[in-house]
């Protein structure tokens, strides 16, 4: 039986495309284990004293090693992700600590880096190819930012250091949650639901009948907190539910539940990892791996931005405060009625539906148009093709040059289903590489092409129309994901390098890897592009101009408001991480404070504890990098901007720079680099302060 599940295991074919057919979860484990085995051998094989440290006996059979158990684990990530049943369910679980455990040892794993830094510092380094030396160079600074240059003596106090704050960061998630929790306020006033949209009283009701209890219950989780936020006409209700949001896990509730000693402990852990690495901050450690050259680079980008963007948001409060005044009888606007405010502010002026706009973007036109601004930008064809899939309604293309050459594949996955995992994402099914393989008669070069997942949840096709299902009809937001991830998957595909650990998206700075997505998102914005990917579902009319209007004024609404609050989280979170001392008599609260009075336009009333409840840096790995947001919606923009310089949103000169310079170059060079490259210069805020509707002339 073993040797049967291993002699023809779909999960150790590499030959070609995945065999999803004839896989089933008892594939799992047997390929894996073995996959895990090979490369454990082939570590110690490639570590021992005997192995010459170079590109050729080393990091070349190391790539190739693991290359086979990421693509079969790939694989198996992939299916437990569409098609999440018990079965496939137990496969993963079976084997993901296994390899967990082992990714975990390669990482720490001494013989490795010492390996890796002879070739760094041999004289074959400088004569192998950029790419290669970007791998060798990414490899010793992962090794060199886990601690492994520390002198012996310091190894134990970094280590604690990390387990210490991997426990502080789970507390402050667990904390946050539970104070979350801790909230409910239960209306027996009918009266008080005025405003409230139907489904959200039904909610309300359904989880005050749950616990046996008549009248509405409302709590912090965002499903119940937001409609009231936004709809409900009673200011006492809006305020006792903002004032129990803005002070979870702060001083005034339960002490367990506190998260400011849990801040203070993480940032004082943090500066400590920075000083034994040789870093002066947090930040400048955070820095190392992204994008940004520099603390000083990043806080005068963000301050740039929020000088432009200050007169857009103040204008914003102005309307809002004005409107509330004549329209709704609050003279003061308080940080709980904002939302409000702004909610009726919108409809007031730019009142449409999302399902009319719905009824325009039918799936075949939506993907016309995708299609057709793909080949168009970058000249190259896509083209049905087929393979085995994991269900019946997942398609298969294939991109290919002009010349008929194939590029790459990827399959498209639309559909929401039971078993599939929720929102939208791209992944890889394998990456591109030069492959050299010799026979007998002659050593010859073999390109292997890439291949992706693109998967979304929309809603499958319902009813029917002439006889015929009726198309799915997918709303505007739909359709903005939708070229999110193929611009992720461009840049995956798209790609010209040979090496496998800098191509597509592969060694791709955190803080640029959102460039060629939101570079998508701006076609679904392009008036050019719309009539030629809408069709209505019953009249096939395009997309009215007139509602087009509208949608680009209700993106834009507030946005400079908007801004300015994204900024101010990312000051906050930078200077915390790099000229706050948290062992000193300022507290975190008078820094934020200081932020505050040089960026915001709103001020939130004394007792809000925005810290306290600040995951992304405290517990989502966004510490010192929560500007990255921001950075890539700038540089997007600023690509963006290029082709409107140009005169053309689809300019082919400007597309085939594009391609040349950041989506086919991968992380094979610096995106900085790849940025100055297209652009001819450093990126600038004001393309997206234009496309936000804040003109700057
Ligand atoms: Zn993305």
């Amino acid at each position: 039986m073993t040797t049967d599940i291993l002699h023809d295991n779909p999960l150790l074919d590499f030959s070609g495309l995945p065999r999803f057919d004839s896989l089933t979860p008892e594939h799992v484990q047997p390929a894996i284990s073995k996959l895990l085995a090979d490369c454990r051998a082939l570590v110690d094989l490639l570590t021992s004293d005997q192995v010459t440290a170079s590109w050729a006996t080393f990091a070349a059979p190391l790539a190739d090693g693991f290359e086979e158990l990421s693509r079969a684990w790939g694989v198996v990530v992939h299916v437990h992700s569409v098609n999440d049943i018990p079965a496939w369910r137990d496969a993963y679980n079976q084997m993901l600590p296994e390899v967990s455990r082992f990714y975990a040892e390669v990482g720490q794993n001494l013989k490795l880096f010492a390996k890796y830094k002879s070739i760094s510092e041999s004289e074959e380094y400088a004569s192998l190819s950029e790419p290669r030396r970007r791998i060798v160079d990414h490899e010793v600074r992962d090794f060199r930012l886990a601690g492994a240059e520390l002198p012996e003596d310091r190894k134990p106090r970094f280590q604690a250091i990390a387990e210490e704050l991997a426990q502080l960061s789970a507390k402050f998630s667990e904390n946050l949650l539970d104070a979350t929790n801790a909230f409910a306020e239960v209306v027996t006033d009918e009266a008080e639901l005025q405003g409230l949209p139907d489904d959200a009283r039904q909610a309300a009701r359904e989880a005050a009948a749950k616990e046996g209890k008549d009248g509405w219950k409302f709590t912090l989780h965002m499903p119940s907190y937001l409609p009231v936020l936004q709809y409900a006409d009673s200011r006492r209700l809006r305020a006792a539910l903002y004032r129990a949001y803005a002070t979870r896990a702060a001083e005034f509730g339960a002490p367990e539940m506190d998260n400011t000693p849990l801040i203070r402990r993480i940032l004082e852990l943090r500066r400590e990892e920075a000083e034994l690495l040789g870093y002066a901050s947090f930040a400048e450690v955070s820095l190392v791996p992204k994008m940004a050259e520099s603390v000083p680079q990043v806080l005068d980008f963000l301050r740039d931005l929020a000088v432009k963007a200050r007169p857009f948001a103040e204008r914003d409060i102005a309307d809002l405060r004005a409107f509330a005044r004549k329209e709704l009888g609050i003279d003061e606007m308080e940080a709980w009625d904002v939302a409000y405010v702004s909610e009726k502010l919108l409809q007031a002026r730019y009142a449409f539906s999302e399902q009319e706009v719905k009824q325009y973007f039918t799936e075949d036109r939506v993907l016309a148009g995708l299609f057709r601004v793909i080949e168009t930008l970058f000249g190259v064809c896509l083209k049905p093709d087929s393979a085995p899939t994991w269900h019946e309604d997942v398609r298969f293309f294939r991109i290919e040059t002009p010349t008929g050459e194939l590029v790459g594949q990827f399959y498209l996955d639309l559909y929401a289903r039971e078993t599939k995992r929720s929102g939208a994402w791209m992944d890889e099914a394998r990456g591109r590489r030069r492959r050299r393989t010799a026979s007998l008669a002659a050593e010859t070069d073999t390109i292997q092409t890439p291949i992706a997942y693109l998967n979304c949840n929309f809603s499958r096709p319902v009813g029917e129309r002439d006889g015929k299902p009726r198309p799915a009809t997918f709303t505007h937001d739909e359709v903005i994901t939708l070229f999110h991830e193929t611009g992720h998957g461009l840049h995956h595909l798209l790609t010209r390098v040979d090496e496998l650990g800098v191509a597509g998206i592969h060694g791709v700075e955190w803080d640029a890897v959102e460039l060629p997505s939101q570079f998508m998102e701006n076609y679904c914005w392009e008036w050019s592009v719309l009539p030629g990917m809408t069709a209505h579902v019953d009249t096939g009319e395009p997309l009215p101009r007139a509602l087009f209007d509208k949608m680009l004024a209700a993106k834009n609404f507030l946005s400079g408001m908007h801004m300015l609050r994204q900024i101010e989280f990312s000051l906050f979170d930078l200077r915390l991480h790099s000229d706050f001392d948290p062992t000193g008599d300022r507290s975190v609260l008078d820094l934020l404070a200081e932020v505050r009075r040089e960026v915001a336009v709103i001020v939130p009333p004394a007792w809000h504890r925005f810290p306290n409840t600040f995951l992304h840096i405290f517990a989502g790995g966004y510490g010192a990098g929560y500007y990255s947001y921001k950075w890539a919606e700038v540089l997007s923009a600023d690509c963006d901007g290029a082709f409107e310089a140009a005169g053309n949103a689809f300019d082919p000169l400007t597309g085939k720079r594009f391609l040349d310079e950041i989506l086919s170059v991968g992380g094979s060079r610096p995106a900085i680099d790849n940025f100055r490259a297209f652009r001819g210069r450093d990126p600038q805020v004001d393309a997206l302060l234009r496309h936000s509707g804040m003109i700057t002339a």
